[in-house]
């Protein structure tokens, strides 16, 4: 999965004192288009929000990399640091020195949907891209406290943001998922999503609602979708899925009762009954949705 970049290492501690050194990788986020160079990068790649994830799998040559502090500081202004990796560190980019935005593209820079990079090389720098975006979107939706309005400040110690005014105190948001692998033994349920670019197989997941427990989460959004029952609810693997601010739960389920599917059209455009010689899905070290399908085909199925 995409967050296991053995024999590196995440360091996710928070250092508020932390300066970029010349060799520090920077995040400079616009929208949904990160900052980036690779070989072969001719200008900028805008692909509209509604078709980058079907450019997935078109993966830019050559190794993705971003501006180290030495080439741009001169045009930075404001930055945060974020994390490392095998330490090396990564700071957001928040905002520049004067009115008009660098020319990035005279340093051999362009913007790239994030999204386009999911599939980029090598992997840690893919993680630590999607981690940063998730963080990005945090920092710049929590500006202004949610309470009273007040702009509000970073917390000298914890990787949070206060109010000044209302003592708000505002942890990184991630918004909790579950992904189940529903079988019979035999068959895995495998379903594609309506309406979305991504065209690929998936297995049936959803937002976990407030009040509400992981085992919960499953049982609800398998019957909302695909109008089954199951038993047998089983812990397999998280993923933190900075993507869209997620995490992850991956469980597997047994089909209770009758298989016969009521599809949620909203949701789906088809779900169906697979043997693991029909499934087709590889594991592609990205994922925990092919992971599980892969692993289902391995060694759960019969
Ligand atoms: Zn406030």
């Amino acid at each position: 999965m995409l967050q296991d970049i053995l024999p590196k290492k995440y360091d996710n501690n928070y250092y508020p004192d932390k300066t970029p050194a010349d060799d520090a990788v920077c995040l400079i986020f616009k929208d949904s288009y990160v900052l980036t160079g690779h070989e072969e990068c001719e200008g900028t790649r805008y692909i509209p929000e509604e078709s980058a994830s079907s450019l997935e799998k078109d993966v830019p040559a050559g190794d993705v990399f971003f501006p180290r502090y030495g080439q741009i500081k001169e045009q930075v202004a404001e930055y945060r640091y974020l994390f490392s990796i095998d330490g090396e560190e990564y700071f957001l980019i928040t905002h520049y020195k004067g009115e008009s935005e660098p020319d990035w593209a005279a340093l051999g820079y362009a913007f790239e949907h994030y999204k386009a990079l999911r599939h980029a090389k090598p992997k840690d720098r893919v993680f630590a891209l999607m981690t940063g975006y998730h963080l990005h979107c945090w920092y710049r939706d929590n500006a202004h406290c949610g309470r009273c309005g007040s702009t509000t400040f970073h917390d000298t110690r914890l990787r949070a943001l206060r109010c000044p005014d209302c003592g708000n105190l505002i942890f990184p948001r991630i918004s909790p998922a579950v992904i189940v692998g529903v079988h019979d033994g035999s068959h895995l349920l495998m379903t594609k999503y309506n309406g979305r670019d991504y065209k690929g197989y998936a297995l049936i997941a959803g937002f976990i609602e407030i009040g509400e427990s992981a085992e919960d989460t499953v049982r609800r959004e398998v019957f909302e979708e695909v109008g089954v029952q199951v038993k047998n609810i089983s812990y397999y693997a998280s993923q933190p899925w900075g993507m869209d601010g997620g995490f992850l739960l991956g469980f597997y389920a047994q089909l209770d009762g009758a298989d016969r599917i009521k599809l949620d059209r909203e949701e789906l455009s088809m779900a169906g009954w697979y043997t693991a010689d029909e499934i087709t899905v590889e594991d592609d070290d990205i994922s925990l949705t092919s992971c599980m399908i892969a692993n289902w085909k391995k060694n759960i199925a019969k």
